[in-house]
């Protein structure tokens, strides 16, 4: 018989199945606290158990830990890249990083995306919600930092991964366990037009961020290939359903593109886009990613802001953290042990 992964049970399920297997249903708080408000993922350490549930416990459920492969620490700003294995041996990569207000952790929904330097190896599999909270329990652990964002702009699409995702953000969320606000989540997606529908009906308080990244669907198509499935005012419809339904403002992520999307006019396309939408523009310089020749120039990304503020839209512009270890957005990938072993196994 398998076991049950335990890290991916909210409280009520946990409860559920202790008490099918006739155990004390309220036995399973104590366990959930033990697993997310301690940390404690050894059954033999929840010392306020008994002998015998101990022993159920280890008979019936399993704890899928994360193994740190390698830590790579940036020296220009503290952003610390973690690469995990995981347990059925694949690996994913989970960046740390400090802000003048506390420190965020960018954690993988997958193992392989289809969008970004992640994807040019190939898509693997979907994580898990263990997989995915414990990104943060044992990065946490081994930082020794509480972190105080989570954004889920690691590798993967989030929706294409939607049940482990929202399980994984209750999990989180739970007043009961972890209690960790998702207001100060942010979950980024290339578009995925019907899940957004969906995830709108769940009126989750987090950020949600869309990667749009061009204001005409020609361009768009062209440097991200899910636009040919839903266009921009198809996603656009779903965004503003999604603001109605939720209350919260969308940010919409712009990487700027020297030659791509960076001129005067593209500024304005974008602007009479999102008129009126209860919205912010994160302007990305766009990342090395060595397969690909995108580039931005220098004053780039802030005379688009300046052009797009004019218009009246609000634009911040994301600041590059880790760009000396890859782990900056885009650059993240599933295939960082391998190429590792090919380059000779060299350590950081
Ligand atoms: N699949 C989701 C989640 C990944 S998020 C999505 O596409 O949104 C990764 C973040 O990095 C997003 O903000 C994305 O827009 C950005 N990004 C991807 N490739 C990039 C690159 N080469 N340079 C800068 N940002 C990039």
């Amino acid at each position: 018989m398998e076991k049950t992964d335990i890290l991916s049970l909210e409280l009520p399920e946990l409860e559920a199945l202790l008490e099918a297997q006739g155990e004390k249903k309220f036995r399973a708080k104590q366990i959930y606290q033990w697993l997310h408000v301690k940390r404690i993922f050894d059954f033999d350490k929840m010392t306020d158990l008994s002998v015998q549930l101990r022993a159920h416990l280890k008979e019936y459920f399993c704890v899928n830990g994360l193994f740190v492969q390698k830590k790579l620490e940036s020296s220009i700003d503290n952003t610390v890249k973690y690469l995990y294995r995981l347990s059925d041996g694949n690996y994913v990569e989970t960046v740390l990083m400090e802000y003048s207000y506390g420190h965020s952790i960018c954690v993988s929904t997958q193992v392989g995306c289809r969008f970004c330097a992640s994807a040019i190896a190939g898509y693997v599999r979907s994580l898990t919600p263990s997989e995915i909270l414990m990104q943060i329990y044992e990065t946490e652990r081994d930082s020794g930092v509480k972190v105080s964002g989570v954004v889920l702009m690691g590798i993967g699409e989030p929706l294409d991964n939607f049940d482990n995702v929202v399980k994984f953000l209750r999990i989180l969320s739970d007043g009961k366990g972890n209690n960790f606000s998702l207001r100060h989540v942010s979950l980024s997606t290339c578009g995925v037009v019907p899940r957004i529908y969906d995830l709108a009906e769940l009126r989750l308080q987090l950020t949600l961020c869309i990667s749009l990244h061009a204001a005409d669907n020609n361009a768009r198509s062209e440097i991200m290939p899910i636009n040919k499935a839903y266009n921009i005012q198809e996603l656009l419809e779903a965004c503003r359903y999604y603001i109605d339904r939720t209350g919260r403002r969308i940010t919409f992520e712009y990487a700027v593109i020297s030659g791509v999307n960076s001129s005067d006019r593209d500024a304005d396309r974008l602007s009479d886009l999102l008129r009126g939408l209860n919205c912010h523009v994160n302007l990305i310089p766009v990342n090395r990613v060595k397969e690909r020749d995108y580039h931005t120039a220098q004053s780039a990304v802030a005379d688009f802001a300046k052009r797009l503020g004019k218009r009246g839209i609000n634009a911040t512009v994301r600041r590059t953290l880790g760009s000396d270890i890859e782990a900056a957005c885009g650059q993240l990938r599933r295939d960082a042990a391998k190429k590792d072993t090919e380059n000779g196994g060299a350590d950081a």
